[in-house]
This record gives C-alpha cells, structure tokens and sequence, in this order.
C-alpha cells in the first residue's frame, strides 16, 4: 500500500491508481515558498498553442498555482522579462546508471560501483530534463525514484518500463506462457510499462503486447529481429504503443524509400503506434565509428562519471567499424528522417527520446540535441518542442500533471534567455529550472555542474572500464 502512495505521490502513475489520487492534500517536497515569475512570456504548449505575453506566473506548494491571477504576498520574485516560460522536457528512452554491478551480472555480489545519485539527475536537471523515462528499469531505479520522492535528490520524475527479452535479460521469456508470467512479474514489481525487445520470438512478443494490454500497461520496444524481412503489417501488433527507435523500422527492409517511409507510418497510424525517433543516436554512432575524439572533444564530457568515461573510450562497440558500414549507419539516418518526415505527414505523433547512457549520448544534453536533429528532418519548432513536453505526457497518461505550463499542472518548468518557437536551439539557453516547483538558477546549475566535473577529475584514476570486466569474470 505504501508503495502505491508513492507512486501516486511522484505522479508516475499507471491509470488503476490515477482516479483515487489526491495530489492536492499531499504535495511530496517540502517547498513552500511562493514564487512570482513576472513579465514573462508563456509558451503554453496547449493544444491550442497559446502564447501568453508579458504575464505573471505564481508558483506554490509545487504547482502553477496561477497565470495574470493573484500574488501571495510573501512571493518572492523571478524577473521574466524579455525571456520565455516553457514546460519542462521529457525524454522519452533514457538508461539511467545505478549502483549495480554492471550487466547485473551477480546481483548476489551486491553493487560492485556506487554512483552519486545527485550527480546523476543533475546532469538532466541542468538541461531542464524534469520527466524521463527508463527502458531497462530494474528495481535500482525504483530506488533512484524513492531517493528523488524524498526529496533527498533534485532529480525528474522517472517512468518505469521493465524488459523482456528472448535471451540475456533480467526477464527472458523464450516462449507465450513465460512472456505472460514475466508481464505479471513486472506487473507486481510496480513497473508501470513493458518494453519488449530485440530477441522474443514472434509468438512470445505477441503474448506479452497481449498480456500487457490485459494488466492495463503500455508497450514499448524494439521490433524483434525476426521480423526482417517480413511484411511490416506483421509487427504492427494491436497494443504495440511506441516503438524505441527510428531504426527498429530502418533494420526491418532494405527499401529505404519516400513510399516505405509512408507505409510505416500508415500502419503506424493504423495500429495507434507512436516513434521515437531517436535521431541523436545514430548520428552518435556514426561520430563514434570516425572518431572517439568526437565523444572525447563533446563540452559536457566531463560531467559523464568516470567509468563510463572509461567504457565508451576504451570499450566502444562502434568506434573502428569499417567504410561500408559507416555507409549503411548514414544510409540508415538518412532514411531515419524520410521517416519523421512521413510520420508526420500521416499524424502519427512523435515522442523525443534519447537513448541517454549509450555511449556517446549524455544525460539531459543529448535531449537538445534531438531537438534540434527533428527540426532538421521537418518537423517545425513548435512541433519538435511539442514532441518534447504535452506529447510525451500523454503517451505516459500524465498529461493532466505536466507537459504544459498551466494553471493547476506540476511546477515542472524552464526559464529560457530567448525563444525557442524563433529557433530551437535557444532551449539550450537556460535561466533557471523549476523542478517539481523547486527554483535552481542558472548559477546553482552552474555551481552543481562544477561540483561534478571536479570530483570526476579527480577520481578519474579510480575507474578502469576493462579492469572492473576482469574482476568481475573471476
Ligand atoms: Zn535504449
């Protein structure tokens, strides 16, 4: 019982418990101070786009208590002036680090490496990231979630989706009847979404997008690598809800053509499947597979804890591919953006989403990144900016707690210097966050940022990718 006031507490809600919430009698952080964001304009990101000009934001007990309404009188005062309010983004494919032992491999042994998890969120909190959501959760991030809730950590809400996978996963199902059980363990661990993935045979991903549906919880995932080659009306399965990548779809067909970009995206719209597209990622690979300077030389490098550091320099999966398939990585991302194009020529929405923790691609930072990559496919700003905040919230069934900055919604919000409807990259020139109605200023960020590249820098030594592999298989 505790565990499902928690949950409805942190608003990461699956629909059972949505109905009995009351978020109003219990607002989760100890934030009472009142704020006025005067003179600012608002980019509501309603559906009806509204832009509010020069208006006063209340914020108190964690929300939008009020837009051009009245000022408690203890307010203290935020100066909006010439700068622009928007909802705080969310990233819809993130893999968090966690104390662990890496590839859970012995979770007998308990975590073999400690991670600070302040040091973790900042990175996100930094970029106005306020919701993100988990593909490969294991209880670890419950445990992340938990310390945020408490307060004990400034982080974004998190969203929970377990993994299934045909072979080498926390849950494996190699057959219909284990897909369901691990569907219902995942159900009972309080996970909210499934996210299938790449090695599930046809028969076993069909069972557990059906058993999904019948524990009311959404799918998310890779379509399985048995489906090459075969018509793509196959894997657009009832249920299917958001499929993780733009490549799940590239790796389907060698046919990377205007009219199976179009196809995709009717079947799509069909089935009511979204996309993540995922643009940053594989723009990454291909940066990586050239050069490990292009990671190496990324302005928020330093803030990546040191052993992943580590990993993606000394252990990276791309760097060294040959000519032919940089080629086929460039095919793919050109055809990756007919994609978006055709998406959204059909009205089938797109989430933002990362794949933050892969390497290369860096919590909170690689979110801009996206942006600005869907903005270069076609989409408008607005409406890469609408991918990144209302659009998200609903996929989750959040929507009427964040995604918008409206009167009654989470203080989840950015303060940005210019206009981000002008020119996409000005999400990046941030003022101040409010986090769950939490103000961080531009300097706080700043003073946090510091605080981790220095004690990267100077714990640098302590982390060794390959060694900690070593000591791990003996
Ligand atoms: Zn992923």
């Amino acid at each position: 019982m505790r565990y499902v006031k928690l949950l409805v507490l942190f608003t990461v809600l699956n629909f059972h418990v949505k109905a009995q919430s009351n978020l109003n009698s219990e607002p989760f952080s100890q934030e009472s101070i009142a704020y006025v964001i005067k003179n600012v304009n608002v980019i509501t990101m309603t559906k009806e786009k509204k832009v509010i000009e020069n208006a006063m934001v209340v914020i108190q007990n964690n929300k939008i208590a009020s837009i051009n309404g009245a000022v408690p009188n203890n307010a203290k005062t935020i100066n909006g002036k010439d700068k622009w309010l928007i909802p705080g983004l969310i990233d819809m494919h993130v893999h968090n680090l966690a104390s662990s032992s890496p590839y859970v491999m012995y979770p007998t042994k308990g975590p073999l490496v400690n991670y600070d998890t302040q040091d973790l969120m900042t990175l996100y909190i930094a970029n106005g990231v306020t919701t993100v959501f988990e593909l490969s959760a294991r209880p670890e991030h419950i445990g992340q979630r938990n310390e945020i809730k408490r307060g004990d950590v400034i982080g974004p809400r998190m969203a929970l989706a377990a993994l299934i996978d045909g072979k080498n996963a926390n849950m494996t199902a190699t057959n219909p009847s284990d897909g369901r059980q691990a569907v219902r363990i995942a159900k009972g661990e309080q996970y909210e979404f499934i996210k299938v993935y790449s090695n599930l045979n046809e028969e076993t991903f069909k069972a557990i997008i059906d058993e999904a549906q019948q524990q009311k919880m959404k799918v998310v995932g890779h379509i399985p690598n048995v489906y090459e080659g075969k018509p793509a009306k196959d894997f657009f399965v009832p249920h299917f809800g958001l499929i993780a990548h733009a490549e799940e779809l590239s790796k389907q067909t060698n046919d990377y053509s205007e009219e199976k970009a179009q196809e995709f995206a009717r079947l799509a719209k069909e089935n009511g499947t979204w996309l993540i597209p995922n643009l940053s990622n594989m723009e990454s690979i291909i940066k990586q597979a050239k050069s490990l300077e292009n990671i190496q030389n990324l302005p928020s490098f330093k803030y990546v804890h040191p052993l992943m550091q580590s990993k993606w320099i000394t252990s990276n999966s791309y760097y060294g591919a040959s000519k032919e398939l940089i080629g086929y990585f460039q095919k793919q991302a050109d055809f990756h953006k007919l994609i978006v194009k055709a998406f959204k020529e059909n009205g089938v929405p797109m989430v933002t989403g990362t794949d933050a923790g892969i390497s290369g691609i860096i919590w909170g930072f690689s979110l801009h990144e996206e942006l600005k990559l869907l903005v270069e496919a076609g989409l408008t700003n607005e409406e890469a900016l609408e991918s990144a905040t209302r659009l998200g919230a609903e996929w989750l069934e959040i929507e009427d707690k964040i995604g918008t900055v409206e009167t009654g919604k989470f203080a989840d919000i950015i303060l940005l210097d210019d206009n981000p409807l002008e020119n996409i990259n000005n999400t990046r020139k941030i003022s101040g966050v409010f986090v769950n109605g939490q103000w961080i200023d531009k300097d706080k960020i700043d003073i946090m940022l510091e605080g981790i590249e220095k004690w990267n820098n100077a714990n640098t030594e302590r982390y060794d990718w390959k060694e900690l592999l070593n000591s791990l298989q003996n």
